[in-house]
């Protein structure tokens, strides 16, 4: 524990600032709200984070060791109310989502929980003093004015992201944007020329049947009191500048919250419980390959491939003729992918380590025998590579994943993109033949061959990490910002109690 922060009460007793954290609840919010729940915990404030059964069940190990470690963090179990909309039982998670239906009723019942959240909050001791939202979460809104509470809004993604798709909506109609989704042309408004086409840089819902909810995302930005994002300014200086001159709000860049998680125990619980059993396994396995010369490959947790595009990712795996780590999610295992995958697993036996389901990726990005990360660009895994020096192999799936890849590639130029050609076809998830064992080899030879092109990158990957690093210690930029944005809930609460 760092530094310990108390707001004087009316009495003259002293109370510490109680955070209520309401994440999205998917792996890919909620596991960077957990990280931000730690970290203001480590400053002294008492912190409670919203969720639901299920989900706590995947954070549950994290918290209590937290907790053991004297870090206050509650959780408050609210039920998630599925069953009123029609989502099947058990449906707690975005993860569990597999229809255009299913997203609609899934943002319903989240926005169902306002009720019970108040409820819950009135019976909170000591009183929350700020609520913090995941930016898809606009119904907190009432929640935080019904109780009096300052209300921040946490984004998860990159800055450039939010920047480029909030540009790429307000030029719409000033002919700059094209109105076709496939149509290539410049984002507006940045300092760099970056080329893209409009399906790839929409708004998180920006999709037929979201509009109304993608309008209560922006009012909720709009009128919220603070933006926190997990990035930091080094990382992110013009596009944090752009984004705060836009909106006139104060943003606190508090991040990469990644690295909340410095001691190892807690890099193999986050998101999802790894058995220490697992976990020395791939430890082990690791430590007998040589210092950067193993691709990592996982594509979080919300992107699908297909049985034809897995097999063509196992096949250039071992036509690279180098040590991988491949993670294959639940979902994809199909039973074609089920019968295929024996096969290759016997014949990449001596350096191929294939994981079903979860994996403890930060613990793994966090060996030094990891040389590359063929991703799919969610922020959190960009981010992740990004603060632990890991040169990025790109191939986004959907949503702000176009966007990070631009950013890695052509702005940081620390990946290198799996389909370096504009492929419009990359925007439908659905359609084949986007990618081929070739494509998978020839990115892996880039990153890894040893060359002056590759050194460079990876050398300046290896720069931003220190930079990362340096950010979240003591006098650091993020380490500031989230001083400074702890410092305004307090001066507001001294302000309220007076
Ligand atoms: N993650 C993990 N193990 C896995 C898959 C994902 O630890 O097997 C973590 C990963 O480290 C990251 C998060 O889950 O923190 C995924 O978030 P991201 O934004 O990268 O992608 P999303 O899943 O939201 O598409």
């Amino acid at each position: 524990m760092t530094e310990q922060i108390h707001v004087m009460e009316p009495g003259g007793g002293q109370q510490k600032p109680h955070f209520v954290l309401v994440p999205l609840f998917a792996q890919g919010h909620m596991i960077p709200m957990v990280d931000l729940a730690c970290l203001l915990a480590a400053r002294g404030a008492l912190v409670t984070v919203v969720t639901t059964p299920f989900n706590s069940t995947r954070f549950k190990a994290l918290i209590d060791r937290a907790n053991a470690c004297g870090l206050l963090i509650r959780l408050a179990e609210l039920r998630f109310p599925g069953a009123e909309v029609g989502l099947p039982e058990g449906c707690e998670n975005l993860d569990h989502i597999r229809t255009h239906e299913e997203v609609i009723k899934y943002f319903l019942a989240l926005s169902m929980m306002a009720g019970p959240l108040v409820a819950c909050l009135r019976q909170q001791w000591p009183k929350p003093t700020c609520l913090v939202s995941d930016s898809c979460n606009p119904w907190t809104r009432s929640v935080a004015r019904e109780l009096g509470l300052l209300r921040f809004i946490f984004h998860g993604p990159s800055c450039f992201f939010l920047l480029c798709s909030r540009n790429v909506h307000e030029y719409a109609s000033s002919g700059d944007v094209p109105g076709d989704m496939f149509q290539p042309f410049f984002i507006p408004g940045l300092p760099q020329k970056i080329e893209v086409v409009r399906a790839q840089a929409l708004r998180f819902f920006d999709y037929p049947g979201r509009e109304k909810l993608q309008e209560q995302v922006t009012e909720a930005e709009a009128t919220a009191d603070g933006l926190i994002i997990n990035t930091f300014r080094e990382l992110e200086a013009p596009y944090l500048d752009l984004y705060q001159k836009a909106l006139g709000k104060t943003i606190w860049p508090i991040g990469p919250v990644s690295l909340a998680n410095k001691e190892a125990e807690y890099t193999v619980l986050r998101g999802n419980k790894t058995t220490a059993n697992e976990a020395e396994r791939i430890s082990n396995w690791l430590d007998a390959k040589d210092t950067a010369s193993v691709t990592y490959v996982s594509f979080g947790t919300l992107a699908a491939n297909s049985p034809s595009h897995t097999f063509e990712i196992g096949t250039g795996l071992e036509a690279s003729n180098r040590p991988f780590i491949w993670v294959i999610r639940q979902r994809d295992m199909l039973p074609e992918v089920e019968k295929w995958l024996p096969e290759l697993e016997e014949r990449t036996r001596s350096r191929g380590l294939i994981l079903k389901g979860w994996a403890p990726q930060v613990m793994i990005l966090s060996h030094p025998s990891v040389g590359a990360f063929l991703t799919h660009c969610g922020w959190n895994s960009t981010l992740e590579a990004l603060s632990l020096g890991v040169p990025m192999i790109t191939w986004p799936h959907l949503s702000d994943q176009f966007l990070n890849e631009n950013l890695v590639v052509k702005v940081l130029r620390t990946g290198v993109a799996l389909k370096p050609q504009m492929n419009t076809r990359f925007v439908s998830r659905e359609s084949e033949g986007l990618i081929a064992r070739e494509d998978v080899e020839r990115a892996i030879e880039a990153v890894m061959d040893g060359g002056e092109e590759a050194q460079a990158r990876r050398q300046r990957a290896k720069q931003l990490a220190i930079e990362a690093k340096k950010a979240m210690e003591p006098g650091g930029s993020s380490y500031e910002s989230l001083t400074l944005m702890i410092q305004h809930v307090l001066d507001d609460t001294v302000v309220t109690d007076a």
